[in-house]
């Protein structure tokens, strides 16, 4: 349908260059998805697996394959994730798999059966520290079970997939073993990314590089974990700034590392969302990708075209960047 103006002319739509660095989205509730799907986004380069089981199965996993219903964790699971892959087709979706904290768990039926009461949950029992454990492991295999029935029997080849909170290049190689384990074997058609949201992740990017294919930084954990400030602590909010100089730091380093293996680079956390500025400092840093909330993507397309425009007139000019942003990760 034609926008109209307020004096009721047909006002053209707005068109969005094709732009160096990829702007993706980030998905939470999966029933959005018709809604963002005409976004000019390059993918959903964060699909949250928490608001699958919070919008359709209201269970904990474990609660259901006791119940003798694994399958129906696995059918819910598949047709949620292939409604999205199916909306933003041909364009990649990466599913991030799950990330509850124990305390989430807790709220899904069964849940206080199944969850340690963990103080600081935060640090505690979550992302892939789970999907090896014998007390988790069968229903991290549901969870890649459905992934694997969108592939293959939705024939939904733009899903990928993302581990989230790998604190140990041990815990990637198990996690990846037990992927291909279970036939999810990465390649050409399909990739498999981790977060980079710990600083173990920066600081040993060489090691965990050989396996993923690129990474997606968490900035909301990694500025908590970097700067030692709980993110949810309101006492210590003034401090919480996803834009330190400290961040800034490791994301750079880890572009570096991963790019020398030709691995990629996104950030799916909230700074790009909440500060726009920060995304020139990434395009200088050469990131491949920025993922943002549905309600910023067309104002971070124009931006990046915009800015990436300005780097190449620069560079024609020789005139170089003056902005005070180009230089203050130094
Ligand atoms: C992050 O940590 O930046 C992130 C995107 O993951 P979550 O907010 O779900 O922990
Ligand atoms: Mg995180």
């Amino acid at each position: 349908t034609p926008q109209v103006s307020a004096n009721g002319q047909v006002v053209a739509a707005e068109t969005f260059a094709p732009t160096a660095t990829g702007v993706m989205m980030n998905l939470g509730d999966p029933e959005l998805v018709d809604k963002y799907s005409s976004l000019p986004a390059d993918g959903i380069g964060l699909m949250r697996e928490e608001f699958l089981w919070t919008t359709y199965i209201h269970e904990h996993p474990l609660y259901l394959i006791e119940q003798g219903h694994p399958e129906k964790v696995v059918d819910m699971l598949a047709s949620g994730i292939a409604k999205v892959a199916r909306a933003m087709a041909p364009r990649p979706v990466v599913l991030r798999l799950s990330d509850f904290k124990s305390s989430e768990y807790r709220k899904l039926k069964g849940g206080e059966k199944y969850e340690p009461n963990e103080p600081a949950d935060l640090l505690g029992w979550r992302g892939a520290s789970r999907y090896y454990d014998s007390k988790y492991i069968e229903a991290f295999k549901l969870e890649l079970a459905a992934v694997k029935k969108v592939r293959n029997e939705y024939g939904l080849k733009n899903l990928n997939v993302m581990i989230p909170f790998v604190r140990t290049v041990a815990e990637a190689q198990k996690v990846t073993d037990i992927m291909q384990d279970e036939g999810l074997i990465r390649g050409e058609d399909f990739k498999v990314y981790m977060m980079a949201e710990i600083p173990s992740n920066i600081i040993l990017a060489d090691q965990f590089n050989k396996f993923v294919d690129g990474y997606s930084i968490g900035s909301n954990d990694l500025a908590m974990l970097i700067l030692g400030c709980d993110r949810n602590n309101d006492t210590v909010a003034s401090l919480f700034d996803e834009r330190d100089l400290s961040i800034k730091r490791a994301i750079r380093h880890l572009i570096k590392t991963a790019h020398k293996d030709g691995k990629t680079v996104s950030i799916c956390g909230q700074a790009p969302s909440e500060y726009p500025e920060f995304t020139n400092f990434l395009i200088q840093s050469g990131i491949d990708y920025v993922s943002v909330n549905p309600d910023m993507v067309k104002e971070t397309k124009r931006n990046v075209a915009h800015f990436e425009q300005r780097i190449m007139l620069d560079k024609a000019t020789g005139r170089g960047l003056n902005d005070p942003v180009d230089y203050d990760w130094k």
